[in-house]
């Protein structure tokens, strides 16, 4: 049971970050922010420092030295508050119904930060010596803008340090209660291709003689994908790594129903091959391409006949270790050309953000994986890749570190979305959870420097 001054506590620091509107979209009143959690960490003691971002700040505390560096990694920023009318109270304002707090943040981010810092003071009540380890926290003002600063600033910061683990800034609790520790995150590659065949929109007659640069997306965007979801840009497989034995495994057992996927989005039509007992592997494993819209001619009511002068199409690819986003744009063009459609101008919106995933079997997620299974007294699931991206890669190119996310976010939490919400049950047992991790990574270190523990196991806590 958690302690009952903790709760009350965490809760405040909670409402008080959500009523700073830290929106890195607008630039708003990000120094403040940083300013708040920095005063946090320092409370709870950390040597802290503040740091400039290209937008908003860095805040970094550091404690502890050991044999393990742990980082944990969070952002103060958040999504821009609209439609604030979907709201059914205000979004800076944190407010209690049936068992969830509301408000923006109170999940994504700044909910997950402050769980985690209740839990390293309810450690710390518990274990009040020296930190055995060296624990790095570092909490981005940028993450919801993708983290432009992020890369040169580990490079410049940390340059040469490693890091035993990267604690991701969230993890998910499922529907049932069942939490998740997320192991990987795909990369993104995001772009545009755009056709222009005429110097203005003709009279659809001269269809008869002349190309449309809309047939000519159409054919070239299917040129680059099968039905089954299969990629056919030349290369474009050539850097996948092949899962391990125990991702393979893990993937081999859904954790949820392919039934339960289609319930809750509503989708309707499987990529051909997709079953329900390969879907998971897809899920976690599997590329894919996205077509996410096309524009140009004439979409307004009625008909109108014409042969558009141009258009365009965006295009998102989800990307999986080791696939790098630059090198698909160069494999995308070369596609492009030797199709036949050279003259169709390739625009990059992102292609920064690379795949990552860790080892499943990694120490620190058999640890996280006690730590949660008592604390929520559920089997925990280990998911060897998000379907999902983040800004991982720096953390695991430069500095060496396994990734892993775990965290308050249920499958319900409306991030970046009217009403996001968390649950307070589980935030309290977030905290408990964030303490035994923390307590595991104290023994464990002691360990690795050949003293044997000097403490009696405190009471709430086991091995
Ligand atoms: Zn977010």
């Amino acid at each position: 049971m958690l302690p009952h001054d903790h709760l009350p506590r965490a809760r405040e620091e909670l409402r008080r970050l959500v009523a700073i509107p830290s929106v890195s979209a607008r630039g708003e009143k990000l120094a403040e922010c940083a300013e708040a959690v920095r005063d946090l960490l320092t409370e709870a003691g950390f040597n802290t420092e503040i740091q400039p971002g290209d937008v908003g700040p860095f805040v970094v505390g550091e404690i502890g030295s050991g044999p393990l560096t742990v980082m944990i990694y969070n952002h103060y920023d958040v999504q821009p508050e609209d439609p604030v009318s979907l709201w059914h109270s205000p979004p800076f304002e944190m407010s209690e119904r049936d068992g969830r707090w509301y408000g923006r943040g109170v999940a994504d981010d700044k909910g997950e930060f402050v769980s985690r810092l209740a839990g390293w003071r309810l450690f710390r009540e518990r274990h009040p010596g020296p930190l055995p380890f060296r624990l790095v926290w570092l909490v981005d003002g940028e993450e919801e803008i993708g983290s432009p600063s992020l890369e040169a600033f580990l490079k410049r910061r940390f340059d040469g340090e490693a890091v035993d683990v990267c604690w991701w800034e969230y993890g998910e609790i499922d529907a049932s209660g069942r939490p998740i520790i997320l192991c990987g995150f795909k990369g993104v590659m995001a772009v545009e291709l755009r056709a222009r065949t005429a110097r203005a929109d003709l009279h659809s007659s001269l269809g008869a003689v002349f190309d449309n640069p809309l047939w000519r997306l159409a054919a070239a965007t299917a040129s680059l994908r099968d039905g089954t979801g299969q990629i056919l840009i030349d290369g474009f497989y050539d850097a996948v790594r092949q899962p391990s034995l125990s991702d393979s495994e893990l993937a081999s057992a859904p954790p949820y129903s392919l039934d339960s996927l289609m319930d809750a989005t509503g989708a309707q039509r499987l990529l051909d091959g997709i079953d329900a007992p390969n879907f998971y592997r897809a899920v976690n494993f599997e590329p894919c391409m996205n077509v996410n819209g096309f524009s140009g001619g004439y979409a307004g009511e009625g008909a109108k006949t014409v042969l558009p002068a141009e258009g365009a199409v965006k295009i998102d690819f989800r990307l999986v270790p080791d696939q790098d986003p630059q090198r698909i744009v160069a494999l995308l063009r070369a596609h492009l050309d030797r199709h036949g459609f050279d003259d169709i101008e390739l625009i990059v919106h992102d292609a920064n953000v690379k795949p990552v995933r860790s080892v499943t079997d990694h120490w620190f997620v058999q640890d996280a994986k006690a730590a949660l299974e008592e604390h929520f007294g559920q089997p925990a699931i280990v998911q060897p890749s998000s379907p999902a991206s983040g800004t991982a890669h720096p953390f695991v190119e430069q500095l060496g570190a396994e990734i892993v996310g775990l965290g308050l976010t249920h499958h319900g939490a409306m991030l970046h979305s009217p009403d996001e919400n968390i649950i307070v049950d589980q935030f309290a047992r977030t905290i408990e959870c964030s303490a035994a991790i923390l307590a595991k990574l104290s023994r464990r270190a002691t360990r690795m420097s050949g003293r044997s523990d000097p403490e009696p196991m405190p009471e709430g806590e086991t091995a």
